[in-house]
């Protein structure tokens, strides 16, 4: 990933607190595995940390929709999406609870 597509993530990600954009400054660590690379990111206003996965390099296809067949169920080793990680935030911003609240609801 080169860093333009990095800021162009980032620039489409809110602190799920505070709202405040994550800016390239803000990238604190980049790991890459099979499944893809995570980015630990700490908001500059309130220092919450956010691990977010991102698809690896290799786009999915596009998936054909049979008129008649129900959406298949997604495979557990398909990576997260850029649109899977902004559900993620948006779920986390409307939360209010403990952390321990939050893992009983996974
Ligand atoms: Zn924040």
């Amino acid at each position: 990933m080169d860093a333009g597509s990095l800021s162009a993530i980032l620039k489409r990600l809110v602190c799920p607190r505070c709202r405040k954009r994550y800016e390239g400054a803000d990238v604190l660590f980049i790991s890459a595995g099979d499944s893809g690379k995570a980015l630990t990111l700490r908001c500059v206003r309130c220092r919450l940390r956010v691990r977010v996965m991102l698809p690896s390099g290799k786009r999915q296809p596009p998936r054909k929709a049979h008129p008649n067949a129900e959406a298949p169920a997604r495979s557990k080793r398909q990576p997260i999406s850029e649109a899977d990680v902004l559900r993620v935030q948006r779920f986390l911003a409307d939360f209010r609870g403990s952390m321990e609240q939050l893992l009983q609801q996974i």
